[in-house]
């Protein structure tokens, strides 16, 4: 296959990714039409390209949650301030970015509604009054909804005032059986990651000091931007009875004991979207992996005024959606180029093009989007050939992401060979005596924090890399977004 011609930098509009990408990763976001500024700083508007990969991630992690026994619903936006104060580390956590409703029209509320910047506590208000007996037990819930975190420093997609999520929140007999499930649904992230989004991730433990607020303990998966920060992708909290105490959840066991109940609680967010434009974006614009992209296939008539073209085209295209392919013909009135420079943007897997010369042999040009490689089908074969290279493409997404990942992960032992792994835009493995003072040593340092614990954590020297004291445990340093 030949590399095709390198077109004028038709991004020129766009930051040089190398010079500045967290730049060029806002131009990106906004040229491709994903998102826009709203009206209160802070806010963002997901655009119809956007909501479309939004919708598909919705999706295909919906079926995931449902295959694994969990139900929808949905709960209130408001709830009382106090709530928040129920929970001493989660009003905490939560109280400096929660918005309040102090006033409806002119009149003074009786008392403050938080608007949920996370839904442990209305939910738990609900299950204490669900939940009686053992037989309500596992209850396993999950919520679509927004929620808002009214935070200084913005970023669309990444860090709004206003995000898109789905939050689990399940109940369990037992510490057990509520730790069994925080794992098992951070794999279940993992596998929709790796498996739709194309994106490679570590999993793993988060320190004390990086937990979720009012958690047991927090899991995490962390992915790796083009730039080698650390995108938190996705959390996993065994809450243990730290909820269900303080929203009184109780129930009666097979032993006619009264028992406070075991909880989880897991999200991931639309940042997965931002995730997508960091890990597989290019000088062109971003990169869709097939299974969430809107437009899995662009088709383009070329010289499109010759007889029988625009008919071949769209013959071509309405075969391709039949055959459950997502594909659009792009009939407007641009130059081919142009055109070729604005699905290329905006991260189309694959472009087919097909002119009066094509047709006279039968053939149907294709670009790929990952490799920009192009080649030619025969036109009677499009359709399974196409079904199989969006198949290819998602496959080859993974495994480029993952050794770009791969390579970037550094053993270090000490300080200094942190700072130059850090610095050279890689991950840092190093060897950690749990102590919270060398975490806050190497954020002061370098603007690196414990990404997470992984769990098969064999320390590959005895001593700590920030103190020198005996090291427990390994842990993954990196700057992060
Ligand atoms: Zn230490």
């Amino acid at each position: 296959m030949a590399i095709q011609n390198d077109k004028k930098d038709f991004v020129k509009e766009v930051a040089d990714m190398e010079a500045d990408f967290p730049q060029w990763y806002t131009d990106v976001v906004l040229k491709t039409q994903l998102c826009d500024y709203g009206p209160v700083k802070g806010t963002m508007v997901i655009r119809p390209y956007g909501y479309a990969v939004w919708e598909l991630i919705q999706k295909q992690l919906d079926d995931r949650i449902k295959a694994t026994g969990h139900k929808n619903a949905y709960f209130p936006l408001f709830f009382p301030e106090s709530f928040l104060q129920r929970e001493a580390e989660h009003v905490a956590g939560f109280a400096p970015e929660c918005a309040l409703v102090t006033h409806v029209g002119k009149e003074k509320l009786a008392e403050n509604l938080a608007i949920r910047p996370t839904s442990e506590t209305v939910i738990c208000e609900m299950y204490s009054k669900w939940i009686q007996s053992w037989r309500d037990l596992p209850l396993l819930i999950n919520q679509w909804a927004n929620v808002v975190r009214w935070e200084k420093t913005t970023r669309p997609f990444l860090r709004t005032s206003e995000f898109l999520w789905q939050e689990g929140h399940t109940v369990h007999a037992t510490f057990e059986e509520a730790q069994e499930e925080t794992i098992k649904m951070l794999h279940v992230y993992r596998e929709f990651v790796n498996n739709v989004l194309a994106i490679p991730v570590l999993i793993g433990q988060k320190t004390e000091k990086e937990k979720f607020a009012g958690a047991h303990a927090t899991y995490s998966m962390e992915a790796m931007m083009l730039d080698g920060k650390s995108l938190q992708a996705g959390t996993s909290h065994n809450l243990a009875d730290h909820f269900s105490k303080a929203f009184d959840i109780q129930f009666l066991d097979k032993d006619g004991a009264r028992k406070y109940a075991w909880q989880s609680s897991w999200g991931v967010t639309t940042r997965l979207i931002g995730a997508l434009v960091m890990v597989h974006g290019d000088r062109r614009g971003i990169v869709l992996p097939p299974a969430v992209a809107p437009i899995q296939t662009i088709v383009i008539p070329i010289a499109a005024f010759k007889p029988g073209v625009t008919e071949k085209a769209a013959e071509l295209c309405a075969k391709l959606i039949k055959a459950g392919v997502r594909a659009e013909i792009d009939n407007r009135d641009q130059s081919p180029g142009w055109k070729f420079n604005e699905w290329e943007m905006k991260g189309v897997p694959i472009r087919l093009e097909i002119g009066p010369r094509d047709l006279e042999r039968g053939v149907v040009a294709v670009a790929r989007r990952d490799t920009l490689e192009k080649t030619e089908i025969s036109a009677d074969a499009a359709v399974p050939a196409i079904k199989k290279l969006l198949k290819t493409i998602q496959k080859d997404m993974f495994k480029k992401a993952d050794s770009f990942f791969k390579s970037r992960i550094q053993k270090v032992g000490n300080l200094e060979e942190m700072r130059k792994a850090v610095d050279g835009k890689n991950f840092a493995l190093a060897n950690w005596c749990g102590c919270r003072e060398c975490e806050d040593r190497v954020k002061q340092e370098m603007q690196a924090t414990a990404r997470n614990v992984p769990f098969e954590h064999k320390p590959f020297k005895k001593v700590c890399a920030v103190c020198g004291k005996p090291a427990v445990t390994t842990v993954y340093f990196a700057r992060a977004y």
